[in-house]
């Protein structure tokens, strides 16, 4: 191994340079990962662009994959893993004594005064290299890992990512039972792995949506398990969803659609009378026309879902082990560290003429 890594680093609101840093002593409760890859998602757009209120200057890259490179005896121990094992990074760095990280809520951990991440933590903090837009990350003692097997393709195996969330917020968070009907509003990577969920799940009707130029991910959809796919372009999807359940409404629906505010009031349209509405995708500006009223008359239950934890990832990571899915149709395309800048913008649909599901940056 060299003594430095490569990182992009993020200066201000759309502005990502190359920068070289030295890598870290490890002593006997951290690690150094070896990056193999960082998937990137939605939320590497709105940090992009400058949305997501993070101290500058900082390495992005939350979803890191890799191997580990060096490690303390203690963490080897409390991690159970090796040099050499591929592990699955968590964002979060929880503090583990706090009564959120206690009570099993650490994705809510406040406990060092500020929500602490990977991707999100500037430069100026030691070791610097808290991110996986890098060649190398730093592992502190407070990080949440998982052993992967090898014998995944790495741009499969960071899909843990995606197939957890869509674990935790289509199945875990709303109770998705067997024969349940799910509308999953997006067919984006959340909402594609929302669908195999739902399927793990024994779901009953599995109803995504999406727009007219989302045909090729509706298509994915349906091979994963949607039973039903709409194109909210050409069909009305609350009319549609009545028509699917015969007037009754889902059981569940679960909006990962980004920058959508219209979707909030068509999912509590959509859920039936004491239904659950999962609301996952971030609108970035008010969700003006909601009528909370039908909350009350439906009694519906409205949950937020922020990230995943270890229960959501854990099985995750088991189906992509499984090859039970054909996830290499979700992946769309593996590319150079340097070319992050292209690489986000392709995934947010910003390149004209090229549509992307799932991007994975590599930095060799
Ligand atoms: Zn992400
Ligand atoms: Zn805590």
């Amino acid at each position: 191994m060299g003594s430095t890594s490569v990182a992009i680093v993020q200066t201000g609101p759309r502005k990502l340079e190359a920068r070289e840093f030295p890598l870290p002593e490890i002593g006997a409760e951290d690690a150094l990962l070896k990056l193999e890859v960082c998937g990137i998602c939605g939320s590497d757009y709105e940090q992009y662009e400058g949305a997501m209120g993070v101290s500058y200057p900082v390495i992005p890259g939350h979803e890191p994959l890799g191997i580990i490179d060096k490690i303390g005896a203690l963490a080897a121990k409390r991690w159970g893993v090796a040099e050499g094992d591929r592990v699955a990074v968590e964002v979060l760095l929880p503090c583990g004594f706090c009564t959120q990280c206690l009570s099993g809520a650490y994705r809510l951990c406040m406990g060092k005064g500020r929500m602490s991440a990977y991707g999100y933590t500037p430069i100026d903090v030691k070791p610097a290299l808290w991110g996986g837009y890098a060649q190398y990350m730093y592992l502190d003692p407070h990080t949440v890992l998982h052993k992967v097997s090898k014998s995944v393709a790495p741009e499969l195996a960071v899909l843990f990512n995606p197939l957890g969330a869509g674990i935790r917020w289509a199945v875990q968070l709303p109770g998705t039972n067997i024969g349940d009907t799910v509308a999953i509003l997006g067919p984006g990577q959340r909402g594609l792995a929302s669908v195999i969920a739902c399927r793990e799940a024994g779901a009953g009707k599995i109803i995504v949506t999406g727009l007219a130029r989302d045909r090729h991910k509706l298509a994915l959809a349906a091979e994963f398990g949607a039973t039903h796919t709409i194109d909210v372009e050409s069909q009305d999807p609350v009319q549609a969803v009545r028509e699917i359940t015969g007037d009754k409404g889902a059981d569940v629906v679960v909006d990962v659609t980004s920058y959508s505010p219209a979707a909030v009031p068509q999912a509590i349209d959509m859920a039936r009378r004491g239904g659950t509405v999962v609301l996952a995708g971030v609108k970035t500006r008010p969700v003006k026309e909601l009528l909370s009223d039908k909350i009350i008359f439906k009694e519906l239950r409205m949950q937020g879902a922020l990230g995943v934890d270890f229960r959501g990832y854990e099985p995750a990571i088991r189906i992509i082990e499984s090859g039970r899915y054909p996830l290499e149709k979700m992946h769309t395309r593996t590319m150079p560290l340097l070319e992050a800048e292209r690489a986000i913008n392709l995934l947010a649909g910003k390149v004209a003429g090229e549509e992307a599901i799932h991007i994975a940056l590599k930095p060799y």
